[in-house]
């Protein structure tokens, strides 16, 4: 797509540290390295987030991602976990509207990613999760 950044990292209009490629993704660093060996894996094809993806699609990309995540982890001794992330919309902090999968190396508590969500469970009951429950399973055929 004209204009995508990262269909130019796709295309080599952009250079990139790839350390994966094959006909279906790409996975290069990440220029931010939040920390050391951040990873992206995108598509080859355009997509711009989760909600677009095809069944098919969505399989061969997921299916590709424990071999990276297993070959970034192995990299470094001291990369003890890692932290797989994929953000939808602007709201979930998406800045390249080209879905991407960040592969973020954790090291240890103390290292520079956080992630932060309350515990908000004491302000459900019963009734309100079973409201969600339904209300999103109405939507699963779509
Ligand atoms: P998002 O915020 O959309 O989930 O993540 C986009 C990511 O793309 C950011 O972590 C940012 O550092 C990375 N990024 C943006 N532009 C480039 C680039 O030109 N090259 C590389 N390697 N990463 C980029
Ligand atoms: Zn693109």
């Amino acid at each position: 797509m004209k204009d995508c950044i990262f269909c130019k990292i796709v295309a080599n209009e952009i250079p990139s540290y790839t350390v994966y490629e094959d006909d279906i993704v790409k996975a290069f660093l990440d220029i931010s390295q939040g920390t050391p060996g951040h990873t992206l894996v995108i598509p080859k094809k355009h997509i711009p987030n989760i909600f677009e993806y095809d069944e098919e699609l969505a399989s061969q990309v997921f299916a590709r991602i424990p071999k990276i995540a297993r070959a970034v982890k192995a990299s470094n001794p001291d990369i003890k976990g890692m932290n797989i992330l994929n953000n939808n919309g602007q709201v979930a902090y998406q800045s390249v509207f080209h879905s991407h999968f960040h592969l973020i190396p954790r090291y240890s508590n103390q290292d520079d990613f956080k992630m932060i969500f309350k515990d908000n469970s004491n302000r459900y009951d019963a009734d309100d999760l079973k409201k969600i429950q339904e209300s999103i399973k109405e939507h699963m055929g779509d």
